[in-house]
């Protein structure tokens, strides 16, 4: 693939990413957690109970890059003082976005991981910034960006002098309405034949359905993902921002009870002979 050198899998075979002692890159790793931080008590119970089904670590929105103006666009400061607090009491790592990149380097005092939303995949400036960061870094696919442009996004950060990128599929638009995004799951494996780099699905913004959430986490660990990043708010109806598409902590549970069986089952596949194994084919 055209100029890409450090995220190349001629380069290295697989990088696994190491957040607070959960390794992304062997093995499922399950970010859950509202879409928005709205306020101690939705966050904490959340938490509490993406903690208590098995969930690696905790996702949410502080700074919400919001198609309208006037919707809710985050707490900031407030958000992720309050995601501190639920880490503090979870011991759950904490995966948060930011949006500018005059807001990176304090951003990363909060957040375990920093996450760069699809609308700004290719926002070079904050790319270079995240890339300067001693942070991990979830980087969305673009909703209109081919695997090139997004592993090339990819390169941005890993050329400031940050190897510690996680890539995630969120779906793309394509001229379906019925679901929000089209998940391109055939991603996980094409670019786990061109990147070293750990590649996780959400099912939650490229459905944006309910019902399609818990079969396509688990057509995404069947392709391969690394992990999965999903939506789940202590009470939905309630949701100031993707109400429509979060999980119940009970819905939530049923899924990892699904999930924790096939991904024993991936696990062994993953521990037979590589010749044998069609998830590692060369570049
Ligand atoms: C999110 O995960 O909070 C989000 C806004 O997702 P995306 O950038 O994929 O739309
Ligand atoms: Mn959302």
């Amino acid at each position: 693939m055209k100029n890409l050198i450090l995220a190349s899998r001629a380069e290295k075979n697989r990088t696994v990413v190491k957040v607070n002692g959960i390794e992304v890159g062997s093995g499922l790793v399950v970010i859950a957690g509202p879409c928005s931080v709205e306020s101690e008590e939705q966050t904490l119970n959340t938490a509490r109970a993406v903690k208590a089904a098995g969930a690696d670590m905790l996702r949410g929105g502080a700074f919400k890059p919001r198609t309208s103006p006037y919707a809710f666009q985050g707490l900031g400061i407030e958000g992720l003082k309050i995601l501190e607090k639920a880490k503090k009491e979870t011991g759950l790592p904490i995966v948060t976005e930011v949006l500018d990149p005059r807001d990176v380097s304090w951003v990363a005092e909060f957040a375990d991981i920093l996450q760069i939303g699809t609308r700004n995949m290719q926002n070079f400036s904050l790319l270079r910034e995240v890339g300067r960061a001693r942070r991990p870094v979830l980087l969305k696919r673009g909703m209109f960006s081919t695997l090139e442009e997004w592993l090339n996004c990819a390169e941005y950060i890993l050329s400031e002098g940050n190897p510690d990128v996680i890539l995630c599929e969120r779906g793309i638009r394509t001229f379906e309405t019925y679901t929000r995004n089209t998940l391109d799951l055939s991603a996980v494996p094409a670019v786990r034949e061109l990147t070293h780099l750990p590649v996780i699905v959400d099912p939650t913004h490229s459905t944006g359905r309910l019902s399609l959430i818990e079969p396509m986490s688990m057509a995404s660990v069947a392709a391969g993902a690394d992990g999965l990043i999903i939506e789940v708010h202590n009470q939905p109806e309630t949701a100031l921002c993707d109400a429509a598409q979060a999980l119940t902590p009970e819905m939530f549970a049923g899924l990892m009870g699904c999930l924790r069986p096939l991904q024993d089952f991936m696990n062994r596949q993953k521990n037979t002979p590589p010749t044998a194994n069609r998830n590692e084919v060369t570049p």
